[in-house]
């Protein structure tokens, strides 16, 4: 145990000075050296997320090794429940944990237990856990289509990592549109008969369950559609599973032959569309509960409110807030703070919309003060400017009730409700208030 200590030390010390300290100190300070095996040095994390974004620094990790003069191979990263796997693999001689190629295919952290489920996904989700429950049983082929970062990828990793999970002999094939392509290509190159190279087909005919990720890449490749439409049909027939992501409808697939189109949409075809604000805000707290962050519910509704367009880039917002906090010492309440770290995503210098900045905008419109606003004076002018400030932050932003309540001083849910729809009712029926509402709105629209 001592000697892989000494080895990690000298490694890591190499490592620490070719990347940056932040890298360094979140993904490497944290690793336990723990044995080493065959002239590799086995590592445990953590969490099981530390693999795939260790696997983007191996560049610098081979080089700390080479520099090290150690000796040893390579690095391995385990987990801790790993640990226990390959203990007991010790014993039974059976290294089968190491060369699992089957599931190291799929990334374990996105799963049916990680996805939190929406207005935005709530179809794709029923329709992939059917899948994963029955494969080839109920929806043949499934095809999943939506924007970039809405989750499509993780909800085939989610089918295939369940199937894995119940069924660890399923032969489960995922690739790209664009793996494909280059599997058929090479195919062709090393073929000199006019039929289909046999690795070709039987790398994917002889598969339960084909996974084809981002088909829109098939897009006026006519020889590999041609491919594909044959490994579909012989599939198909076979009742294997067949699942396929894009990023629009299979009749917008420019270029795609239409056989192959019509065969994309003779199972069943779902989307997943842009989250709603609660579905953000419920992502993000399940995300900083995974990735055990301390994170202030206020960091937390200020990021849902403004970052908008996708998922992949609400973890990022995510994770560069607490990075950001962590290493400036400051707290995730401090609201300067979280627009820093975010400065480069969102334009916090001219105008973002946010709880804050609408009832800035009231209290300057009726001359009256933040903190009698969200406080509990009940004078007229302050209570109407109140609730015209509920109206528009529901309005605006489509705030949960909740959060809104939590905002004005911990104000109930339904004082809130109640709130909101006395301006709704007013904003039609008092002109008064409808000119002061679309004043304001004007202010904010155009900061
Ligand atoms: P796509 O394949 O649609 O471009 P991904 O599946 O790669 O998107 O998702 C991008 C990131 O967002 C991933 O880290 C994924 O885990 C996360 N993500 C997407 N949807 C959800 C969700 N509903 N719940 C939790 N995380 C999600
Ligand atoms: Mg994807």
């Amino acid at each position: 145990m001592n000697e892989c200590k000494a080895i990690w030390k000298a490694v890591s010390s190499q490592l620490e000075v070719q990347i940056t300290t932040v890298s360094y100190e979140i993904w490497f300070e944290n690793l336990e050296p723990f044995t080493v095996d065959n002239d590799i040095l086995v590592l445990i994390a953590p969490l099981k997320s530390y693999k795939n974004t260790i696997k983007q620094f191996n560049d610098a990790i081979d080089s700390a090794i080479k520099a090290s003069g150690t000796g040893i191979k390579g690095i391995k990263i385990i987990t801790k429940d790993e640990m226990d796997n390959y203990l007991s693999s010790l014993e039974s001689a059976d290294d089968a944990f190491f060369d699992n190629e089957q599931t190291q295919q799929f990334n374990p952290d996105y799963t049916f237990d990680t996805f939190v489920v929406g207005d935005s996904n709530s179809i794709a989700y029923a329709a992939a856990k059917s899948v994963a429950e029955a494969p080839g049983a109920s929806h043949n082929p499934l095809f999943i289509y939506g924007g970039v970062g809405l989750g499509k990828t993780h909800i085939m990793h989610a089918i295939a990592n369940y199937i894995l999970a119940h069924n660890k002999n399923t032969k489960i094939l995922y690739v790209t549109a664009e793996q494909f392509v280059n599997d058929y290509i090479d195919s062709i190159k090393n073929n000199k008969d006019n039929d289909l190279n046999k690795q070709f087909r039987q790398k994917y005919r002889s598969v339960d369950v084909l996974m084809m990720d981002d088909v829109q890449f098939l897009s006026g490749k006519t020889s590999t559609q041609e491919a594909l439409f044959h490994t579909f049909n012989d599939l198909y027939q076979f009742r294997k599973q067949i699942i396929l992501t894009s990023d629009r409808h299979p009749r917008e697939l420019a270029s795609l032959e239409e056989r192959l189109q019509s065969r994309f949409q003779s199972g069943l075809t779902v989307d997943v569309t842009k989250p709603s604000i609660e579905t953000r805000i419920a992502i993000l707290q399940k995300k900083a509960y995974i990735k055990k962050y301390d994170i202030s519910q206020k960091a937390i509704f200020f990021i849902a409110e403004n970052i908008t367009s996708n998922i992949r880039e609400l973890e990022g917002a995510l994770n560069k807030v607490v990075y950001f906090c962590t290493l400036s010492s400051k707290s995730t309440e401090d609201l300067d703070a979280v627009k820093e770290a975010l400065k480069d995503d969102i334009d916090v210098s001219t105008h973002v919309l946010s709880m804050d900045s609408i009832t800035d905008a009231v209290c300057a419109y009726f001359g009256v003060k933040k903190a009698d606003i969200v406080g509990k004076k009940k004078n007229k002018l302050i209570a109407n400017a109140r609730q015209i400030a509920i109206y528009l932050i529901n309005d605006m932003l489509g705030v949960p009730l909740l959060a809104i309540g939590k905002f004005f001083g911990g104000r109930d849910h339904t004082t809130i409700m109640y709130s909101r729809d006395k301006i709704t009712d007013a904003y039609r029926n008092d002109r008064l208030i409808q000119s002061q509402i679309n004043d304001i709105r004007n202010m904010l629209e155009k900061k």
